[in-house]
């Protein structure tokens, strides 16, 4: 959400001013698994689906860019809207687009929608020979395991943020090939880049639109920095990311070398997708193959535009449902892939949703799907039918993000001035219960009080993401700076560490804005999806004079992957094991984990939040070892026992607990 690149003037155009509305219901569906190439040494096949058109036209090329066609093929009609094509010379390493004649006018060239590769911004269809672009030992990739869904903790980042600041250590600024450099070191020595993500201890990266986008010239990728949520070929790439985007084969192996070298490293890879729109509207391949049919429209036949881009895609019609799933089983198959979060998931309907998640769970039972329950605007698609937050439940092991606890922690991230409660707002101790318990049902929260849900909407954890900061609005320093901008800066650095800490001892899924750990800060820019490296690149310098709050995210990581109690796997369970403390002073927020139950080798474990600015003190019940005190933890060894009174510095997490 929130990026609204592309509202220019003309972003509601008719379909096509010479036709009706159509009845896309009545259109053919296909149902072969071979849309796109199927290529060999001796053939290719070509195939595209239109079944609206009279004739189509295979154009072949010697490059990605250029003028001079290799020759046009015209295509044979099939049953089933689909026309084909047989080449019977090698045509590896050929470039190929399609065009389409439909009611005596011929349609652009575009790309073909089910392209595995391409030239230079994407504007032709390669062919490769998938097999030779895998990399030396790719057969033995393997994913590292995943046994839950809440057992996950997600590190969301850009390719191109990771390295291109010019203290990272990495050779491949800005490229795929960046994050799979080991060794690599900031000028103190300390780690950076995929050593950095190993150390830290997060499962998962969960990276920025890594498939083929639109605004960045991949010619000059140094001339404009765009996140790249405006797709362009879904099951590609993007070339700005490569060593050579002119190669067709260049691109697939790089981001496989990336995939590999997490896989190496124990850490899964997300991909960011965003199937709810494309870059363009009118003049998208989509578009110009099956005027209309790839996307809802309003009553006047217009492009509706829930997502703010422009024009919002049809998950509901077959043949884009069908899009969807293959394209996502693509990256898992051919890429091996071990999640997607889905960009504005509201926009989606249900039923595809949930038949794209049976389908990938199984082929990778471990697969991770999440997404943002909600829409950036008006959809025709009734509310009922689509992937929201409040229709969660209806979802088949897909989960989204809490947004509640993401400015229940520290305020509203369209309300700039607004503080939560890591930094001292009142009465949000509602909205933290919910987030501690997952929006799952829990008798101690009030559902009144909490900020926005009030009634829990999850009926299980791994339904939830909980997190307090994206690559969306401010990140949570640059927030902290601006809402409790008369806060020291060291009652800052402890807000952050008490709002990670909450983040990060929630029950569902953890997720991280990468840079967190160390205080990560755009300069104040609120959204910077086009906004230079100076603002995007994460400093790596920050990890030196901000050691400290890292090496407690660290703890904090490798706290919640020792403790099954953090990671609850059912509603049941978090019902009957968290037992919140009540009658505390404002600002404080206490529970208790059965640890036993849990299978942890913690008995007992007492976290406490102090989100007000002034020390508090309570008596615990009984008697607790210190695993965290005040933000820092306890040296082994060290371990204090409490037995009346626990103080609790401002803006502070303890962690306790009981053999
Ligand atoms: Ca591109």
């Amino acid at each position: 959400m929130k990026r609204f690149l592309m509202l220019l003037p003309f972003i509601t155009h008719l379909f096509s001013a010479r036709t009706q509305p159509a009845d896309f219901a009545k259109y053919p569906v296909y149902t072969g698994k071979d849309l796109g190439i199927t290529y060999s040494p001796q053939r290719t096949i070509f195939k595209i689906w239109a079944p609206t058109a009279a004739a189509a036209e295979l154009k072949l090329y010697h490059n990605g860019a250029g003028n001079f066609p290799a020759g046009s093929y015209p295509m044979v009609k099939q049953r089933n809207g689909v026309w084909m094509i047989t080449v019977y010379t090698d045509q590896k390493n050929k470039f190929y687009n399609f065009r389409v004649k439909i009611k005596d006018q011929w349609s652009d060239e575009v790309t073909d929608p089910y392209v595995k590769a391409v030239g230079v911004n994407g504007r032709r269809g390669a062919v490769v020979d998938l097999k030779e672009t895998n990399p030396s030992g790719w057969e033995k990739d393997r994913s590292p395991v995943l046994k839950n869904p809440v057992d996950a903790i997600i590190y969301e980042l850009h390719v191109r943020d990771a390295s291109i600041s010019p203290g990272s250590g990495i050779r491949h600024k800005g490229k795929f090939l960046g994050l799979t450099e080991t060794g690599t070191r900031n000028e103190a020595g300390l780690a950076t880049g995929l050593d950095h993500i190993k150390e830290l201890g997060v499962t998962h990266v969960h990276l920025l639109p890594s498939f083929d986008y639109n605004s960045v010239d991949e010619s000059n990728p140094d001339a404009k920095f765009n996140w790249g949520y405006d797709p362009l070929n879904y099951n590609v790439p993007e070339g700005s990311y490569s060593t050579n985007p002119y190669e067709g084969a260049a691109r697939i192996r790089e981001f496989k070398q990336l995939v590999q070298a997490f896989h190496t490293s124990g850490v899964g890879v997300i991909m960011d997708v965003v199937y709810n729109h494309t870059a363009l509207s009118e003049k998208s391949n989509f578009n110009q193959l099956v005027p209309g049919y790839y996307y809802r429209s309003d009553k006047k036949g217009k492009f509706s535009n829930a997502t703010g881009c422009g024009n919002e895609t049809a998950s509901e019609r077959p043949m884009f449902r069908k899009f969807m799933l293959e394209s996502m089983l693509y990256w898992v198959q051919e890429y091996h892939i071990d999640g997607f979060r889905l960009d504005l998931m509201g926009v989606h309907d249900i039923e595809t949703m949930n038949l794209i998640s049976r389908e990938l769970h199984k082929i990778k039972p471990g697969i991770l799907l999440y997404g943002e329950g909600w829409t950036a605007g008006a959809s025709p698609l009734p509310d009922s039918l689509r992937a929201l937050k409040a229709n969660v439940t209806k979802l088949d092991r897909i989960a989204v993000f809490s947004d509640d606890i993401r400015d229940g922690i520290k305020g509203s991230v369209f309300e700039h001035a607004d503080k939560g409660f890591a930094s001292g707002k009142p009465g949000m101790e509602a909205s933290i219960r919910f987030g501690i318990t997952a929006a799952c049902p829990h008798p101690q929260v009030d559902y009144s009080k909490v900020n926005y849900s009030k009634a829990p909407w999850a009926l299980s954890p791994a339904q939830t993401v909980s997190y307090c900061e994206c690559h969306d609005n401010h990140v949570l320093w640059d927030k902290l700076g601006i809402a409790a901008k008369d806060a020291t800066e060291e009652e800052r650095r402890n807000m952050q560490k008490l709002a990670l800490s909450v983040v990060l001892t929630s029950q569902g899924i953890s997720f991280l804005y990468a840079g967190t750990e160390f205080l990560r800060s755009k300069n104040g820019v609120e959204n910077s999806y086009d906004s230079p490296d100076s603002i995007n690149a994460i400093n790596w310098d920050l990890k030196t004079t901000n050691a400290g709050v890292f090496s407690y995210i660290k703890a904090l990581v490798s706290l919640r992957k020792d403790h099954p109690a953090l990671r609850l796997q059912t509603a049941e369970s978090i019902q009957k094991n968290i037992r919140f403390y009540d009658g505390l002073p404002d600002g404080l927020v206490v529970y208790e984990i059965n640890g036993k139950a849990a299978g942890d080798q913690w008995a007992k474990i007492l976290v406490c939040f102090n989100g007000s600015g002034k020390t508090a003190t309570f008596p615990p019940e009984g008697q607790w070892k210190i695993f965290i005190q005040d933000n820092s933890t306890v040296r082994p060894g060290t371990t204090g026992e409490v037995k009346t009174e626990l103080p609790l510095a401002p803006y502070s997490c303890s962690v306790l607990y009981q053999l």
